[in-house]
């Protein structure tokens, strides 16, 4: 307790306490409203209600205990500067031929966070090919959904700089936040047998095996290629 409150508290009863605390409590509430009517939350990229009932602003990484809380941070100096810098980056990293923007209409689910996942490398010794197995766990998937998944080019995502070393596998499963893994630009191996998706409904996991192909050995067929390909794994980046 702040040592205007223990004063404030030791005051007589009826000397204005109560009733100057209620008129400060209706000041944000109304504050509150008119920021909730005026600005509409839904349309905010950056805004996040997670699965603790409480708002995350994405762009800074703060947590917010209600919404009125969340829109004064958006109109303080932190959440501007880093405005600022997302649209200096986004500026700087868009590509030469824009794509058009397209409209994506935005579905009203409560996204509770990312799925944990385990990924795999896998070596084909007779091969010499490489591959990664995903494994991604989505124990409070939406009823009667199944997750997905899909490939994107480097110049199709916007979070990083462009490089033809790198794609990104994005999986997406309702309300779970999309994630996306950067993996190598290798040519996938398409054979049923070996690319596969497994959705276990019971367990809730979705599995991916992506294999590559071998890299080429150029002028030495049927020997396994060496070095084997740079495979790292990023963090998932934010979609
Ligand atoms: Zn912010």
């Amino acid at each position: 307790m702040s040592f205007l409150d223990a004063r404030e508290h030791g005051s007589k009863p009826g000397s204005g306490f109560v009733s100057s605390q209620q008129e400060a409590v209706d000041r944000r509430e109304r504050l509150r409203r008119l920021a909730l009517e005026t600005i509409d939350l839904s349309k905010d990229p950056y805004f996040m209600r997670n699965h603790l009932g409480q708002y995350e602003c994405r762009l800074c990484l703060t947590l917010h205990t209600n919404e009125g809380n969340y829109l004064a941070h958006t109109q303080g100096k932190r959440h501007q500067q880093n405005l600022a810098k997302r649209a200096a980056r986004d500026a700087a990293e868009q590509p030469v031929a824009p794509a058009p923007q397209r409209r994506v209409a935005i579905k009203k689910t409560v996204r509770i966070g990312r799925p944990g996942y385990r990924v795999t490398k896998q070596f084909d010794a007779d091969l010499g090919a490489r591959g990664l197995l995903f494994q991604i766990e989505y124990p409070e998937i939406e009823e009667g959904t199944k997750p997905r998944h899909r490939v994107m080019s480097s110049y199709e995502q916007r979070k990083e700089p462009w490089s033809k070393e790198w794609q990104y596998l994005l999986f997406a499963a309702e309300p779970y936040e999309v994630i996306g893994f950067k993996i190598p630009s290798l040519e996938v191996d398409k054979h049923p047998e070996k690319l596969f998706t497994h959705w276990d409904p019971d367990n809730k996991v979705y599995s991916l095996q992506l294999p590559f192909k071998p890299p080429a050995a150029p002028g030495r067929p049927g020997l396994p290629a060496v070095p084997p390909p740079q495979q790292q794994l990023a963090p998932p980046p934010r979609f």
